[in-house]
């Protein structure tokens, strides 16, 4: 199947490479909030991107900056929502090639990547043949007490 946008490597250069042909301009200030999202493992908010992006650029990017750039990349589906239950949205890369589904502690708020095979996978293949639907995704949330906040 054939899926524009989605670059067989997943870098801050190819996913860079594919901004600057939607015509975005590659600033120091959108590098850093590249490398912001790049080097998180957890999903961020825009607050946390552009203090992130603040500290690594050395200047912070206006907040309108951020908002529009990760606006324009979850239209690429190069990042994703994941919803929280909190008040803000958190974003997180999307690599193609990654799965994401999470484990996130109502005590500490820490949101761990889950690192088994997705437990549904089965399921949503099963769903795309049924009921015909293409491009299916999907993000599960699992809330819950981490050992630190148990402990
Ligand atoms: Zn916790
Ligand atoms: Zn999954």
């Amino acid at each position: 199947m054939h899926m524009a946008n989605q670059p067989s490597q997943f870098t801050i250069e190819s996913v860079s490479g594919i901004l600057r042909d939607e015509g975005l301009r590659i600033t120091r200030k959108r590098t850093a909030i590249l490398e912001t999202l790049f080097e998180s493992d957890a999903p961020m908010t825009l607050q946390e991107i552009q203090q992130g992006a603040a500290k690594r650029a050395g200047t912070t990017p206006d907040f309108a900056t951020v908002f529009r750039m990760l606006n324009l990349m979850e239209q690429l589906h190069l990042v994703h929502k994941v919803s929280l239950q909190r008040s803000s949205s958190y974003y997180e890369l999307s690599d193609p090639r990654k799965h994401y589904d999470h484990l996130v502690c109502k005590k500490c708020e820490q949101v761990i990547l889950i690192d088994i095979p997705c437990p549904i996978g089965d399921t949503e293949k099963r769903l795309a043949r049924q009921y015909g639907f293409r491009d299916l995704s999907h993000s599960l949330e699992f809330f819950g007490v981490c050992p630190a906040c148990t402990a």
